[in-house]
């Protein structure tokens, strides 16, 4: 009897299959949540049919910021400093617009050596994504507290963190933001459908993920551990991503259900877990990332969303091609403007 053939592998409206999105292999510690965000990640754009070769990664320095390596080879990627991923993506985004961004930092890189700027992005609502792979240590340096390190959270060797925690999100949201969110790279359901709405919305979508560093901070006393999160997880709903070309028809339950409409038509749809939650309410969503705080609680799901505010882009009023592909004759003036400029000066 012949032997069955084996099953086509997928394809994604490109016809492409999974192996295309694929990168090296890791060089991470097995179990490291990092990883598990690495496969969501490459999911999440072979499932949205992106063009490898349009995507831009963008990273700084630690652990997190090698994961980079393990996704998209095909793509574009830029290892920057400690830090500096922001400026460097700001300048390529702009410099071509087409290209889709993507930037993954750790806690260290962007709350504390990177935070000045980090601030900056956010303000500006400069178009990608903005993926935090958050395990308040430095695990690249044997594991020291980092600035997102909760008070009284405990080191493997006994010490103690004693300053508040720098909270991306709740900065994220005060500083105008347009996407903000928060996961666990344990949670491959909220994960995934937050990683297709952020990779659909045209501002800054920041995702913190908490994403423990099994090797320095996944103990008892530790509140970045596997343990402490699946314990402490509190959903704020159930989130669903629904493409652009998809019928909404079902479950529709008025008063439990929030859509998120994005830029291309896509959804996201919240099923409110908690009454009275509307993600679209800015200062809502700040007082309820205090309020978790204060209980001890890990707020997951979409935090907050505006997809219609101004990008950079709009700000800037940029031409629809990118700067990097227009011919000298345009980007340099004629000598009459400059001759315009100074005799209006006299
Ligand atoms: Fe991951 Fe920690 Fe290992 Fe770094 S040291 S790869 S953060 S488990």
């Amino acid at each position: 009897m012949p032997e069955p053939k084996p099953a086509a592998p997928r394809q994604n409206r490109l016809g492409l299959t999974v192996v295309d999105y694929k990168g090296g292999k890791t060089t991470l510690c097995a179990g490291c949540g990092h990883n598990a965000i690495s496969e969501r990640i490459l999911e999440a754009c072979f499932d949205l049919g992106l063009p490898p070769e349009r995507v831009a990664k963008f990273s700084g320095i630690g652990c997190s910021s090698k994961s980079p390596a393990y996704f998209m080879s095909r793509s574009h990627s830029f290892n920057a400093v400690h830090g500096r991923m922001p400026s460097v993506a700001t300048g390529a985004l702009l410099a071509n617009r087409t290209l889709r961004g993507l930037g993954v930092s750790g806690d260290g890189d962007t709350a504390s050596i990177g935070i000045g700027q980090f601030v900056h992005l956010l303000r500006r609502n400069v178009p990608m994504v903005y993926v935090i792979e958050n395990n308040g240590v430095y695990g690249l340096t044997k594991g020291q507290f980092s600035a997102t390190a909760d008070p009284g959270s405990v080191l493997k060797g006994g010490a103690v963190a004693d300053l508040p925690a720098v909270d991306t999100c709740a900065l994220a949201i005060q500083l105008g933001a347009s996407f903000v969110a928060r996961s666990f790279s344990g949670d491959k359901r909220q994960l995934s459908a937050l990683l297709r709405g952020a990779l659909s919305h045209r501002g800054t979508a920041l995702l913190d993920v908490l994403s423990p560093c099994v090797t320095f901070n996944d103990h008892e006393g530790s509140t970045k551990s596997f343990a402490w999160v699946k314990e402490h997880d509190e959903p704020l709903q159930e989130v669903s991503y629904v493409p652009a070309l998809e019928e909404i028809a079902v479950e529709y339950d008025p008063g439990a259900t929030v859509d998120v409409t994005l830029h291309d038509g896509a959804r996201l749809r919240l099923k409110k877990l908690e009454e009275g939650y509307d993600p679209r309410d800015r200062s809502g969503a700040l007082s309820r990332l205090l309020a978790a705080q204060a209980a001890g609680e890990v707020l997951t799901g979409l935090l907050y969303a505006d997809p219609a505010a101004p990008t950079l882009l709009d700000r800037l009023e940029l031409v629809e091609d990118p700067l990097a592909t227009l011919p000298a004759a345009r980007v340099r003036p004629p000598p009459s403007v400059l001759e315009a400029i100074n005799a209006s000066l006299r």
